[in-house]
């Protein structure tokens, strides 16, 4: 299962994602795959392109976004220990982050794998913080899923994930909260699949244990004309027939 999608974003949202996940957790083993919260993506390649000119701004945009994080810890995680171990692994991801924007400030250029590195951030972030919502484990799916070195857009080799990921899970009363969207090279270097990578996360690991059923949940209320990322305008359909669902996923 994978909740996110692009717009998951607001702690309302993520508690009902909790419920969900609880509810769909009495009946059955679940695993869930995240993406980055709603819009923490295209903030972090925003971030990524600031620095290379202006890393002052670059740092600034980047605390709005720890800002967003730290408050979310801060209301989704009942637990005083594990609330303080959260918002601990926030400060420290986004000390990190700081260091690849320096990088990319002094390189003038944030390449592939820079970039890759600064958006892996968004899904470690939001798996920490919806594991600990949910009293699951956090599972970093980097050494799991293998790729090649095609940075932003890596190809899965499925042998050594499907090994990999077979080996790693066993049922558990624990509900694994897995990062969409990265991978690593056989070197160990973070990879990304793709933008909206973290279906094709959750399909990788329901295709490697054979699952019944693999969930996408999104809170975007329907089908949309158009990729809003490209088209500004797009808008949702209030009515589509399977027939035009197909095509339209087929353009
Ligand atoms: N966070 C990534 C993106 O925005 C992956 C995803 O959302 O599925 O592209
Ligand atoms: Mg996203």
């Amino acid at each position: 299962m994978k909740f996110g999608g692009t717009s998951v974003g607001s702690p309302s949202a993520i508690k009902k994602v909790g419920a969900v996940v609880r509810d769909a957790a009495r009946k059955n083993n679940v695993a869930v795959v995240v993406s980055a919260f709603a819009g923490v993506t295209d903030a972090l390649l925003e971030c990524l392109r600031l620095a290379e000119k202006n890393i002052l701004l670059s740092v600034k945009k980047l605390a709005v976004l720890k800002r967003r994080h730290l408050l979310a810890v801060e209301e989704l995680v009942a637990n005083a220990a594990r609330r303080n171990e959260e918002a601990a692994f926030t400060e420290k991801t986004f000390r990190e982050l700081t260091r690849v924007l320096e990088k990319v400030a002094r390189a003038k250029r944030a390449d592939d794998r820079l970039r890759d590195v600064g958006l892996s951030a968004g899904e470690i972030l939001s798996a920490h913080i919806v594991a600990a919502h949910i009293g699951g484990t956090f599972v970093d799916a980097r050494p799991l899923i293998k790729t090649d070195d095609s940075f932003t857009n890596a190809a899965v080799d499925f042998a050594a994930t499907n090994t990999r990921i077979r080996k790693s899970f066993r049922p558990s009363s624990v509900i694994p909260v897995i990062t969409g969207f990265i991978g690593s090279t056989s070197e160990g270097q973070t990879t990304t699949l793709g933008r909206g990578g973290s279906d094709y996360t959750a399909s990788i690991f329901g295709a490697a244990l054979g699952v019944k059923l693999i969930e996408i949940w999104t809170d975007v209320s329907g089908i949309m004309s158009a990729d809003p990322r490209i088209v500004p305008t797009a808008r949702i359909i209030p009515r589509v027939s399977y027939d035009e669902a197909v095509e339209m996923a087929y353009f």
